[in-house]
């Protein structure tokens, strides 16, 4: 390493900006963003870098660069296209001691402006000595994802109570474990979420400061943490679908529990050494049943863990989800909800197929006919036209659910669609016509999970497939395979 990345407080300091073109007026933004009273030296600006200087009363020259415009500048960037100028900027600079970026020029300049990425007061730059901008933009970019969106008002809010747990913990080495132990927490989740109020936070804080300082005087043993329960969706399957937050707590959690339609490539996501806990049914086992899931759950919390109950799809949708919920809300855990990409989305996409078309569709429904829940539905109401139908099921369903809807009125040549392992290796799509899935899907030894769509909007499916011509209904094909 031979530069040293600094954070300049730029409030009130005067800055050369040398350039009155687009790139000068970028330049002008992020230093003016930074507090910086600039002066702009060019010949002629672009009406871009006018209205900024105008709104912001920043001092223009309009003149060619002359070492004299440095004075009592303590930066300057050059943003001209004029390589002459630049050096021009450089050589002043060096005499009078002022730092200098030429931007787009690493031999002009002195320092270099980096690839940003900004959670104030946390603020990242990436620099890589002026080699590669767009590496440095691409790195940026990988950060971006990484960071939670509200990593701020953690500072922030570790700012406001700095003092208070200087004074609460005498002892350096316990506010560090205290600290440590805060960004772990169920609360510095909520937070980042943006679950909780700054004042219902700074209260809750507060009152871990107080255990943790009465656990310090009584026995230096480490206080009783507050378990958390995040309910996250896994999306359909192909790992590069689950969200950021989802990704972010998966990092973080102590144990995970999955069902069976969580993919090992999601899997793989989860910290090296959570512990991970299956609670699918196995073939030839029993069902760990819901009751057991919320014990395991409650138990894992309250022995202050950060547990991450991770579902197929979108916990909220056919997942039981509800119940989890009610059943720690009433043992007193946090539950934090992370959405997921649920199997609907994820067949539509993969295949192209449009969930609302004009003209095709104006409304969709998801619908579950497994059990017995599949006699109690509004059957003439799912069978009406004009709308996408989505039915979440097990592949033995099917027949008895097309019969239902051809019993109640669907005509036998509605367009239909089976989606097998939507976004994932080996994804097939089955399209046909009410009239010949079931022969069509058998033909093909379809197997879970699996999901049926009715509606004519499934005549799409393989238009965007790679295939050159539309695939007739009925053909069988398959779509994209990662990793396969
Ligand atoms: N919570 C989940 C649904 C659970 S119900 C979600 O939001 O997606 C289980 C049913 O979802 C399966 O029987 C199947 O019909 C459907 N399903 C789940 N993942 C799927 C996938 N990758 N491809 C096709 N169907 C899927």
């Amino acid at each position: 390493m031979d530069q040293l990345p600094v954070f300049l407080d730029l409030r009130d300091r005067l800055v050369l900006l040398v350039g009155g073109g687009e790139v000068a007026a970028r330049k002008a933004q992020l230093l003016l963003s930074a507090g910086a009273r600039l002066r702009v030296v060019a010949p002629q600006l672009c009406s871009e870098l006018r209205q900024l200087c105008e709104r912001s009363g920043t001092e223009l020259i309009n003149a060619r660069f002359e070492p004299a415009h440095l004075a009592a500048a303590m930066l300057a960037v050059a943003a001209t296209d004029d390589p002459q100028v630049n050096q021009a900027v450089s050589a002043a600079g060096r005499a009078a001691n002022v730092w200098v970026n030429a931007v787009d020029d690493a031999s002009a300049s002195s320092c270099y402006l980096p690839a940003i990425v900004d959670r104030s007061p946390v603020i990242i730059a990436v620099g890589t000595k002026g080699a590669s901008p767009t590496l440095a933009r691409r790195v940026r970019a990988q950060l971006e994802s990484l960071l939670p969106h509200r990593l701020g008002k953690l500072a922030l809010l570790a700012g406001r109570m700095r003092g208070l747990v200087r004074r609460a913990l005498a002892d350096q080495a316990q506010r560090r474990k205290f600290w440590d132990q805060f960004f772990d927490s169920a609360l510095a989740t909520s937070i980042l979420a943006g679950a909780i109020e700054q004042e219902a936070a700074d209260a809750e804080f507060s009152a871990e400061l107080a255990a943790a300082t009465a656990a310090s005087v009584a026995s230096a043993a480490a206080p009783a943490a507050r378990g958390a329960v995040w309910l996250i969706g896994a999306g359909p399957g192909d790992p590069d679908l689950l969200t950021l937050r989802a990704q972010q707590l998966l990092q973080q959690c102590d144990v995970v529990l999955y069902d069976r339609l969580v993919p090992q490539a999601v899997l793989e996501r989860v910290r090296r050494d959570a512990e991970r806990v299956f609670v699918g049914k196995r073939p030839g086992e029993h069902r760990t049943t819901q009751a057991r899931i919320n014990e395991l759950l409650q138990g894992y919390a309250a022995r202050g863990l950060r547990v991450a109950r991770l579902k197929g799809g979108d916990p909220l949708v056919f997942g039981r989800g509800g119940e989890e919920i009610a059943a720690l809300v009433s043992a007193g855990v946090p539950v934090l909800v992370v959405p997921g990409v649920t199997a609907a989305f994820g067949a539509a996409a993969a295949s192209a197929i449009p969930l609302t078309h004009r003209g095709l569709a104006q409304s969709v429904c998801f619908v579950t006919a497994m059990g017995e829940a599949a006699a109690s539905l509004d059957w003439r109401a799912l069978a009406a036209p004009l709308q996408t139908v989505v039915f979440y099921m097990g592949v033995s369903q099917l027949p008895r659910i097309v019969e239902r809807l051809l019993q109640h009125g669907a005509p036998p040549a509605r367009a239909a669609a089976v989606i097998e392992r939507a976004t994932q290796p080996g994804q097939r799509v089955v399209a046909g016509e009410l009239q010949d899935i079931v022969a069509r899907v058998t033909a093909a030894g379809v197997a879970a999970p699996a999901l049926l769509m009715v509606g004519d909007v499934t005549r799409f499916a393989g238009l965007a497939a790679g295939t050159t011509a539309k695939p007739a209904a009925g053909s069988v094909y398959t779509t994209h395979t990662p990793e396969s």
